[in-house]
């Protein structure tokens, strides 16, 4: 490797222009900060107290039917709502913009203890076209301009519930991190008639140095300016704007990544691990979008132990992030724990 790489330097997000700053020779630092306790594991497949498990009752007073595989509904306490007071604030140099949205949660199985790593390719695929599904409905509504997909798994990630279980926020506004994308998607397929993350994928099967696991459709792997530790991307090879058109036999090939990936986490330090994991995907206002290449990422806060976790504190809040552990080191360990 460059010896650039070894010393302190510098990356760059190529997909939002965003920098990170890695320093390789703090890994060997003394560590004097929080431990934090290994939260116990119970595995149930059913808790009378869950307000997901099937047949159960929610804060709304809805009770959830006796669902065989996935579930969808609308977020009892949704952050954005279909409808409500339009329009915008203007006074001095304030302003604010009214925003109309949908919140659903999707749980993910019937089974309350039954996480993505522990499920069934067969199960993970129903997911996948669950997903697919919400994206088409959700993507028809004129107000709805942006579609997130994610998962948040964990008490460190704010997940209180462990019924496994993912969100779909649905909004009007095309937001900052889909802004900065989209602009360098468009810029770079203007020049070279080709995705930018197809060449990147391209580079990086190549160079096989921060590459995870590879199928006939999908790449996993550490980005070169992963932020997290253990930060990782699923790639699909053939750059499409969002998963709506994917094909029975590509949804088998993300199962599987999907499946490698949360399977590998899980082993690093013998722990169900935390994650947020998200899907980015073209905004859903009718524009062309060529050049979007859709992605999902997952970033979990796990720094060195089950019990010890990154903070974003301090240099990070206030200039970039920071890492010690270098990509490639993160995608060797990640390699050494596939099954
Ligand atoms: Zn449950």
């Amino acid at each position: 490797m460059d010896t650039i790489l070894k010393s302190t330097h510098i990356r760059k997000n190529i997909l939002t222009g965003e920098k990170v700053l890695v320093s390789p020779h703090r890994t060997q630092r003394p560590w004097q900060g929080k431990m934090e306790e290994d939260s116990i594991q119970l595995n149930i497949d059913y808790d009378p107290s869950c307000y997901l498990c099937p047949g159960n009752s929610r804060a709304s007073q809805d009770k959830n039917p006796h669902y065989h595989d996935t579930f969808v509904f609308t977020n009892d306490y949704a952050a954005l709502k279909p409808e409500q007071t339009q329009g915008e604030y203007k006074k001095g140099l304030l302003n604010a913009q009214s925003e109309k949205g949908i919140c659903k949660v999707v749980c993910f199985s019937p089974n309350h203890s039954l996480t993505l790593s522990k499920m069934n390719i067969d199960e993970i695929e129903k997911i996948i076209k669950t997903w697919q599904s919400e994206f088409k409905e959700l993507s028809e509504l004129s107000f709805i301009n942006y579609i997130q997909i994610f998962e948040n798994r964990g008490d460190i990630m704010g997940c209180s519930n462990p019924h496994p279980h993912g969100q779909i926020w649905a909004q009007e506004t095309i937001p900052n991190e889909i802004i900065k994308k989209t602009d360098k998607f468009s810029e770079y397929y203007t020049k070279h008639d080709k995705t930018i993350l197809e060449d990147y994928i391209e580079q990086e099967i190549n160079e096989n140095e921060r590459l995870i696991y590879e199928n006939e459709d999908f790449v996993v792997l550490v980005p070169f300016w992963a932020v997290w530790p253990f930060e990782t991307m699923i790639v699909p090879k053939n750059g499409v704007e969002n998963i709506s058109q994917l094909d029975s036999a590509t949804i088998t090939n993300y199962a599987k990544a999907i499946k490698t990936i949360t399977s590998i986490y899980d082993k690093i330090f013998d722990v169900p691990f935390p994650y947020s994991a998200g899907i980015h995907q073209a905004p859903t206002d009718g524009q062309s979008y060529e050049g979007w290449h859709w992605h999902m990422s997952f970033f979990p806060p796990l720094l060195r132990s089950a019990t010890i976790k990154k903070f974003m504190v301090g240099y990070e809040m206030f200039v970039m992030p920071q890492r010690d552990i270098t990509p490639e080191k993160a995608a060797e360990l990640l390699r050494k724990s596939i099954l």
